[in-house]
């Protein structure tokens, strides 16, 4: 846990949030100003502040955030018509809070590219 992070403080319960979805090393909330009517944020409860710190043991926690995703996805009525899934890294890309967060954006048609 980082104790100046914001998601950190989520993970462990001192900023209350709904879980959507929750499992021993996965949170899932609403995003607290959605871009599409389902805008959800899958983290890891591990404090890991971009991509680029993403360590080869990280790797079973960063799949099971798409198996999150997946079923945030259909528990939403999203899956079938289609969603998106972005992991902004660092500011150039967008990146706001420094602890990795998988967007789960649904509901709306989606265009390409983002901006
Ligand atoms: P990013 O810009 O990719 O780092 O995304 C950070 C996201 O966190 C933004 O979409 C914010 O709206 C969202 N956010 C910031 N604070 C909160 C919060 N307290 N609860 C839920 N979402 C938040």
């Amino acid at each position: 846990m980082s104790s100046d992070c914001l998601f950190c403080k989520i993970v462990a319960g001192e900023i209350p949030v709904e879980f959507v979805y929750e499992s021993d090393t996965v949170v899932a909330f609403r995003d607290i100003s959605p871009q599409a009517p389902t805008h959800v944020l899958v983290i890891p409860r591990k404090h890991i502040a971009t991509i680029n710190d993403i360590a080869p043991e990280d790797e079973a926690v960063i799949g099971h955030m798409y198996t999150a995703a997946k079923e945030i996805a259909a528990a939403e009525g999203i899956a079938e018509d289609g969603y998106r899934t972005v992991m902004n890294c660092n500011e150039g890309a967008g990146q706001s809070v420094f602890h990795i967060h998988l967007h789960v954006l649904g509901g709306r048609p989606m265009t390409w590219p983002p901006g």
